[in-house]
């Protein structure tokens, strides 16, 4: 048997000695780079210069120690005849353990001391080159890329008698391939933040961002490993959680347009939306309600499904992050420019409506263009507390087909329904779950995100529509206010109002005091009335219901169209509650948990 040939060349020389005296022993002949070989040498353990071998002296101050075919050809020859019959011509000996570990590329660069000229030369060429090469012939090569593996590898190579097993080489070539990708991740990145961060050095690729999702949670940043980022910044600097908000407010929007045929708006806040809708005519008590009335610019379909979106909830869309699906008119920047908002997303901008937009939050408002091209790569990972989290990407497509199983006596799905039913379950789509979502006129009009709970969120989502619903009572449109009492004020003061919430002492001072006269309390029984004439609205579930009390709650908020996928052992219960309630119930069989 031919005698073994280990090449060595780290950078970290951890239990270098060790190894190499351990395979000394085990008969292995020895090959270093320099800084390696002399080390070794230095103890007493006989070695080889790689220089010997090659016959080429390292040079360019390192940058060439191993890129050599005497090398790269002992390291790469399979166990076959052509191979071998290679080696033997160019008088190469075959190598079959290759130690290496690089040059500390992202702790060099982590320095603030470190220059540009400091991190090029950290680049380690050679030795990416040798852990590869040993990688990819691990048939025959095992290959030690971290010094914590060097004492497990002695003990088997000694027990094997030099053969270490095929299952050792193999994990040996993952670890490699891990380590070389870690390291390409690492120049790619800082290459990354030297040329691809601003427009002036082409297409930009990442950004800072001020802090993560908290102000503490620095650095933060947002990239793409290729391409550009799909969005441009016009005015404002996105934060962590404006993009959160920005790119899953999008996904819906671009969704709901493209299977209702009529432009999307979503009001977003805390990554679930407020409100969503496309854009159906608004009546004039919608125009009220929603606080549009008095616009003097015509209301366009995007202005109306926008209205729709941040009016659905106007307490949890203020500060909202907007995303349209067409681009922004002036009329919808009209209605944005009067909100308290955090920023928006849409794939273009009008002049007009840009230049209401950069004027709001003293110019910070966050203006993002979506290039409407983009589309998002299958498999999407995340990584939670370190540990990756891969999924293919929620690509399903919601359209009518979906509610076709209608599963109780009452099978009556007009169009309106029908498309109510797809504005709701696309919420639920992209809403923290568990969520349900009740909808209408093309609006989501009370959504329960994030709930433990099936049944709260069903509540959650109950109460949201009834407080909705009575704002469209007339002795909450008459409401007698002060002049000069702001619109967030006037939301506050209605949801008090509607929601009938008692109020003491001072708040209820300050309550009283927006109001030219103060109104009497909505009483039980005009509530009730009310809510009776509330009807024809659609509700999804993003799961089954697990027992009939949400089918009847959601009756109680006028729900009569319900989707939900099917699978509860309930299910039966649940059918018979809708019939009680002559409520159509389409089973998707489709799940929608959005985390
Ligand atoms: P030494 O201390 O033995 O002189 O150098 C060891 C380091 O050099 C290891 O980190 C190894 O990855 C790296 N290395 C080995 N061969 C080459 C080469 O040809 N070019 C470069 N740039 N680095 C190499």
């Amino acid at each position: 048997m031919t005698q073994p040939i280990a090449l060595l060349s780290v950078y970290d020389k951890t239990d270098l000695l060790d190894l190499a005296q351990g395979l000394r022993s085990a008969g292995v002949r020895l090959l270093g780079s320099g800084g390696t070989a002399k080390k070794i040498r230095e103890a007493g353990i006989p070695i080889e210069d790689v220089a010997d071998i090659t016959k080429a002296p390292e040079m360019l101050g390192g940058r060439v120690k191993t890129l050599h075919p005497a090398i790269h050809g002992g390291i790469l020859a399979r166990s076959i005849p052509a191979d071998e019959q290679d080696l033997k011509a160019q008088n190469i000996s075959p190598i079959s353990i290759v130690v290496c570990n690089l040059y500390p590329f992202a702790s060099t660069i982590s320095k603030p001391s470190c220059t540009f000229a400091d991190a090029i030369e950290e680049i380690d060429i050679g030795g990416v080159t040798l852990l590869r090469a040993a990688a990819k012939n691990h048939e025959r090569v095992s290959v030690l890329s971290d010094p914590t593996d060097y004492h497990a590898f002695l003990q088997a190579f000694q027990q094997g008698q030099g053969d270490v097993g095929q299952v050792l080489r193999n994990r040996l070539a993952l670890k490699a391939f891990e380590m070389t990708a870690k390291y390409d991740d690492a120049i790619s990145g800082y290459f990354r933040e030297q040329y691809a961060s601003t427009p002036e050095s082409g297409p930009v690729q990442r950004m800072v961002l001020r802090y993560g999702a908290n102000p503490h949670q620095k650095p933060a940043q947002t990239f793409v490993a290729e391409g550009e980022l799909p969005f441009k910044v016009l005015s404002g600097s996105p934060g962590y959680i404006n993009l959160l908000d920005a790119l899953n407010s999008y996904a819906l929007v671009k969704e709901l347009q493209e299977a209702l045929n009529l432009p999307a708006a979503a009001s977003f806040k805390h990554v679930s939306p407020a409100g969503a809708a496309v854009g159906l005519e608004l009546d004039e008590t919608e125009k009220h309600v929603y606080g549009v009335e008095d616009l003097k610019e015509p209301l366009t379909p995007l202005a109306c499904a926008y209205a729709r979106a941040r009016g659905a909830d106007r307490m949890s869309s203020f500060g909202d992050f907007i995303a349209l699906s067409a681009p922004c008119d002036l009329a919808t920047a009209r209605i944005i420019s009067r909100e308290v908002s955090d920023g928006i997303i849409a794939p273009g901008y009008s002049p007009e409506a840009l230049e209401v937009l950069k004027k709001k939050k003293a110019g910070k408002y966050c203006v993002l263009e979506m290039d409407p091209s983009y589309k998002p790569s299958d498999i999407e990972t995340r990584q939670v507390y370190g540990v990756s989290l891969q999924q293919r990407r929620n690509d399903v497509k919601i359209d009518a087909g979906l509610f076709e199983n209608l599963v109780t006596k009452n099978k009556d799905v007009p169009t309106q329904a029908l498309t109510d039913l797809i504005v709701a379950t696309l919420a639920v789509k992209y809403t923290q779950s568990n969520s349900v979502s009740y909808a209408k006129n093309g609006a989501i009009i009370g959504l329960g995100a994030g709930q433990q709970s099936r049944i709260h969120c069903t509540r959650l989502a109950g109460s949201k529509a009834d407080n909705w619903w009575l704002r469209h009572h007339p002795r909450v449109l008459a409401l007698p206010f002060k002049k000069g009492v702001k619109r967030a004020e006037k939301a506050n003061a209605i949801d008090l109002f509607v929601s009938g919430e008692v109020l003491e002492g001072g708040e209820r001072a300050q309550w009283e005091g927006q109001f030219e006269e103060v109104p009497a309390p909505l009483s039980e029984s005009e509530k009730k009335e009310w809510a009776g004439k509330l009807d024809e609205v659609a509700c999804s579930s993003d799961a089954f219901f697990p027992f009939a009390d949400n089918v009847h709650r959601a009756r109680k908020s006028g729900v009569r169209y319900l989707a939900a996928p099917s699978g509860s052992v309930m299910d039966e219960e649940c059918i018979k509650a809708a019939d009680e309630h002559e409520m159509v119930f389409a089973h998707t069989s489709l799940r929608l948990f959005h985390h």
